[in-house]
């Protein structure tokens, strides 16, 4: 029976729930009154329910598709403004004993090389990444108790921040490990994690075993209710994801917004970042075989309808995708993309970017400079603040700021100063002329006047040599 307070992962992810849900939306489809209704309730920006979400999935008017978008975009704008925060993915090791029939890494691949980072190559994929500017990582490890126990885990943490090289510095850290105990969410805590993200891949319980036919992922409970294990360790932030083609799509949105919405009513705090990958090719995969895969419309108004329903959590978007559909996206909704990635293990120290372990094949593979100066002719501004961790807002914390739009005094400046430190420690000429212009136009829109004068001030301390200022 559905139950969101529900400790037990078939209670809050109900299957039967869910089937109410999408027979309810597909009755209510052409109901344009009701869908009306929920896109009026939607503009108030408090969020959606899976049910109402799950109807706007399953309008076809072109029309309220199309306000849909202009809803989300604008909302987008209310509480992100222009900000887009960027991250690199960090594979430490594709030694897997799961068996997952999505990803190459799967324990019956007896042909793609395995490797696991030392820790002195560790320090050279960050230095490397701190040398491209990033500042925010997402840790990528395999399963495996053997090969990647957590204490590996957590010594990789420990180098990557104590690693010092010119003005570079990783400065957040995220985690993407299996689903674990509460004793080791807390030592991820311990050693300083932001998010703690997992995909669930699918909420389709009996899709999801198959998908998953052996190994410790092939628990579905275990997996699902990873998220209020982390929590019950102290990690305050955690990040949702499905991957699209796996199964229905309208099953996974509804699957999706309820495990949000379980989160909120049992930790008081929803999730903090939710991701949409799409299946991709990759060493032993062929994304044709998974039947439900997704075109680039649907898979817009699906990233329209999760930033309408949670209005206050971060979207990414990976290089998964390419050039054209990332920019889509980003004025759909997203809020985090990832640059200059690479997807396996040891690749950024690589000069030709290497394919044999690749995790999935990279669509967008330009650099981050590229990416930043991209940015910024459409019009947005690039982050690699990493402020509210450091300073301690987290989970509710960082809500109530969000929900108080104080957020845009501490957002756009810190953008200001993050994306400073960048033009001058790692931008190409061009990106660093049109990076100082954006800097001159975004002042101004600095909403508190103390704020902006102070802001100003560091800009010009930064100019001077001096790094690493937040509000
Ligand atoms: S998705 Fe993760 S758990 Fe599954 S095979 Fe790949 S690396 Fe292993
Ligand atoms: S101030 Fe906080 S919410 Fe805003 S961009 Fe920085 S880390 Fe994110």
């Amino acid at each position: 029976m559905y139950n969101a307070k529900s400790m037990k992962a078939e209670e809050f992810i109900c299957h039967e729930e869910i089937l109410d849900t999408l027979a309810y939306a597909e009755a209510n489809k052409n109901n344009k009154e009701l869908l009306e209704q929920i896109i009026a309730k939607a503009k108030l920006r408090k969020g959606l329910s899976h049910r109402e979400a799950s109807v706007l999935l399953a309008c076809e008017d072109e029309k309220l598709v199309q306000e849909m978008f202009a809803l989300a975009e604008q909302i987008k704008k209310d509480f992100y403004g222009n900000r887009i925060v960027l991250f690199a993915p960090l594979y430490l090791s594709n030694y897997c004993i799961n068996h997952c029939v999505y990803c190459p890494y799967h324990a019956t691949n007896k042909h793609i090389g395995r490797k696991k980072l030392t820790q002195d190559e560790v320090r050279a994929e960050v230095i490397a990444l701190q040398d491209m500017g990033h500042k925010r990582l997402a840790l990528e490890a395999g399963e495996d108790p053997v090969n990647n126990p957590i204490e590996y885990i957590l010594d990789c943490i420990k180098t990557i921040y104590s690693i010092k090289h010119k003005n570079g510095a990783i400065r957040r850290v995220n985690v993407n490990i299996a689903a674990t105990t509460v004793e080791n969410y807390r030592k991820l805590k311990e050693a300083g994690i932001g998010t703690y993200i997992l995909f669930q891949e699918t909420y389709h319980k009996e899709s999801y075993e198959n998908l998953h036919p052996r190994g410790p992922k092939h628990n579905y409970a275990y997996h699902t209710e990873a998220m209020d294990r982390a929590m019950e360790g102290g990690i305050d932030d955690v990040g949702l994801g499905v991957l699209f083609g796996l199964e229905r799509y309208r099953y996974e949105l509804a699957g999706l917004l309820m495990h949000a919405e379980h989160l909120e009513a049992v930790h008081g705090v929803g999730p903090h970042t939710i991701s949409v990958p799409r299946i991709k090719r990759a060493d032993d995969i062929d994304p044709g075989v998974f039947d439900n895969g997704i075109d680039d419309a649907t898979f817009c108004k699906i990233i329209a309808i999760i930033r309408i329903a949670v209005p206050y959590t971060g979207m990414i978007i990976s290089t998964r995708e390419n050039q054209a559909v990332r920019e889509k996206a980003l004025h759909l909704g997203i809020s985090q993309i990832s640059g200059g990635s690479r997807t396996s293990v040891g690749g950024y120290t690589e000069d030709v970017r290497p394919t044999d372990t690749e995790q999935f094949d990279v669509s967008d593979q330009r650099s981050l400079d590229e990416v930043i100066e991209w940015l910024m002719e459409l019009g947005f501004l690039p982050s690699f603040c990493t402020a509210c961790y450091r300073a301690g807002r987290t989970g509710d914390r960082f809500m109530e700021l969000c929900k108080s739009k104080q957020i845009q005094n501490c957002c756009h400046p810190n953008a200001l100063l993050t994306l400073k430190e960048y033009l001058e420690d790692y931008a190409s000429p061009a990106t660093k002329a049109l990076g100082e212009k954006l800097l001159q136009a975004e002042l101004p829109n600095i909403p508190q006047e103390k704020v902006r004068e102070v802001c100003l001030e560091r800009l010009q301390k930064i100019a001077q040599g001096e790094r690493d200022f937040r509000f």
